[in-house]
């Protein structure tokens, strides 16, 4: 299935996402919890960073537990809150996309609105330290790395 899927609202995720839709006619999913952030430029950063362009509703917003078929890969959704409130991570054997939760060496930042440091310690305990150790992270920044690299390594996690 072809697929534009948000793994949160911020303007710097999406921003890109109308072009790619009317290029591709692919379907637009987004975790459920990001909705109402996805629809407010004044808090979704769009206001700020980006060109305050209309955004396409999602087709459908996803819940923990739905799936998303990615090739021959079924990534599997959780909800990832801390940096947004509707954060999502796609997981699948051996890999997973974190979005905004965790990069190599760092974690999102939980100052803007709907954010919450408590809540992402919450989630990088239950959605990622949960993971085997060889699992690939694919953040949404910067370059992959690995549930071991970063248990390790990442002053974040200690
Ligand atoms: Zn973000």
């Amino acid at each position: 299935m072809r697929a534009v899927v948000l793994t949160h609202a911020h303007w710097d995720h999406f921003g890109g996402a109308p072009h790619v839709i009317r290029r591709t006619k692919a379907p637009l999913l987004l975790g459920k919890e990001d909705l109402d952030l996805y629809r407010d430029p004044s808090s979704n950063l769009a206001a700020l960073l980006g060109p305050e362009a209309r955004v396409p509703e999602p087709d459908r917003l996803l819940e923990p537990g739905a799936t998303v078929e990615f090739g021959d890969v079924t990534l599997t959704v959780a909800h990832a809150p801390g940096h947004s409130p509707g954060g999502i991570i796609l997981k699948a054997e051996g890999i997973a996309f974190t979005g905004d939760t965790i990069f190599a060496g760092a974690v999102g930042r939980t100052d803007l609105p709907g954010g919450s440091g408590t809540q992402l310690a919450e989630t990088l305990e239950r959605e990622i330290l949960s993971l085997p150790d060889e699992t690939i992270l694919y953040p949404g920044h910067g370059p992959e790395t690995s549930v071991e690299r970063e248990r390790r390594f990442n002053p974040f996690l200690a």
